[in-house]
């Protein structure tokens, strides 16, 4: 009775054991065949096959994985509304636009990371959490670097009988400070200021008249090659401007360039008001501007958005559309197609106002200052006692410039007495 007892423990402990080996060595050869496909095994982050193609599923990019992360959250309805995150979405693909150099690639995709979904068995942050968490993220460009002079395209507006008359004080003064920067835009060859301009004096098909459709011309010419440029900032200053480079960088540090923004000045007391030849009932449209004489900057965001309307030459024909110059066409465009409304900045200044009320101490502070050199009303900034006399300087830009940046070469021609 007891042998039999023995017989049976030892019976069940081995069909234990070989039930055992026999799972195992099932389980064993099964992988074997797997290796024996030759496919590759999966990699982490690879959790499927692609059986079409017999490689492991492509792990979508982080892009596909944000959109797909906010689609499925968009989908659940976690306490914040569609519009919101369509939104987002959209600003995440163009927010990659503005990314200009490397050290903003990696800030924009260390951002980014921080809206992937949690990795399994985190904790989901709450919804709202989430929604302030994508609001630091699309405000990613808080941590671009700052504004610099290089991130700057600056068009001047100017025309062959303006040259030597207007163009050898800017390019001794404010131009060697911008030389990488500023892009003259004139209507006839000449190889004198192409000496010395270098490729900088752009000699556009544009007629040499004060023409709406002629200064609307070199606008259009102006913008497109702002576009190949890719930089953050375009700013136009007409070829009287004194453009004082290191306010214009200090102003521009004050915005961002991936917001819409339309900077500069105006020169009328009230909107202006404009016929929209478009508009199948010649609507009358009022908005404001800002005055070319006195210069004015778009952020990037805004130029690009201006695209559709200004981009490949199209500018001239909004500036038929309601038969305005190409200043008053930028506003139009900001103002009443894309809904960017003008940031009056008094920093600008152009000889439509009276610029010898500008008060001294306040000249080196101005973002850009003009003259008027029509003999009977002379429009000139007024300026303490020193450097160059009226004769010497009629425009006082020479002596404005020595002012501000005293220690170059050309104010040494005179020291203050
Ligand atoms: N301009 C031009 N073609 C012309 C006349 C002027 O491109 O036939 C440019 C000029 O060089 C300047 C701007 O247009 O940059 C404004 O011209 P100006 O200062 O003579 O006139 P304003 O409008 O200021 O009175
Ligand atoms: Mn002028």
């Amino acid at each position: 009775m007891f042998k039999m007892r023995v017989s049976v423990k030892k019976t069940v402990q081995w069909s234990f054991v070989l039930t055992t080996l026999y799972i195992a060595s099932v389980h064993f050869f099964s992988k074997r065949s797997i290796l024996s496909d030759r496919r590759p095994s999966l990699d982490r982050g690879e959790r499927s096959w692609d059986k079409t193609n017999d490689v492991p599923a492509r792990s979508p990019s982080r892009k596909d994985r944000v959109i797909q992360s906010l689609s499925q959250k968009r989908n659940k309805s976690v306490g914040y509304g569609n519009q919101e995150t369509e939104h987002n979405i959209n600003n995440l693909i163009s927010d990659s636009a503005f990314i200009d150099n490397e050290k903003d690639r990696l800030e924009f995709q260390r951002n980014h990371e921080r809206l992937l979904p949690p990795p399994e068995g985190v904790k989901q942050l709450n919804p709202s959490k989430i929604l302030s968490g994508n609001r630091t993220l699309f405000t990613a460009n808080n941590n671009f670097r700052k504004t610099l002079l290089s991130d700057i395209f600056i068009g001047m507006k100017t025309t062959e009988r303006y040259h030597r008359q207007r163009l050898d004080i800017l390019l001794e003064t404010w131009v060697k400070r911008a030389k990488e920067e500023t892009f003259i835009f004139t209507d006839e060859e000449d190889k004198e200021y192409k000496l010395k301009a270098g490729d900088h004096l752009i000699v556009s098909n544009c007629s040499a008249r004060h023409s709406r459709q002629a200064l609307c011309c070199k606008m259009a010419a102006m913008y497109d090659m702002y576009l190949e440029s890719n930089k953050r900032w375009f700013c136009h200053v007409d070829d009287d401007n004194y453009l004082n480079v290191n306010q214009l960088v200090k102003l521009l540090n004050n915005y961002k360039h991936t917001d819409d923004v339309y900077l500069g000045r105006t020169s009328l007391s009230h909107p202006i008001e404009a016929t929209d030849r478009n508009s199948p009932d010649l609507k009358k449209v009022k908005f404001w501007f800002a005055t070319g004489g006195a210069g004015f900057c778009l952020s990037k965001a805004l130029a690009l958005k201006m695209k559709t309307y200004a981009g490949g030459g199209t500018f001239k024909s909004v500036c038929n559309r309601i038969r305005l110059p190409d200043d008053v066409t930028v506003g139009f465009i900001s103002e009443v197609l894309l809904n960017t409304k003008l940031t009056q900045v008094k920093l600008f200044n152009s000889h439509l106002q009276s610029l010898w009320n500008i008060p001294p101490e306040k000249l080196s502070q101005q973002v850009t200052l003009s003259y008027g050199d029509k003999a009977k009303h002379k429009n000139i900034i007024k300026l303490l006692d020193g450097y160059f006399n009226d004769v010497e300087d009629p425009t006082r830009l020479l002596s404005l410039h020595c002012m501000i940046f005293p220690d170059e070469d050309v104010c040494k021609r005179k020291r203050p007495s």
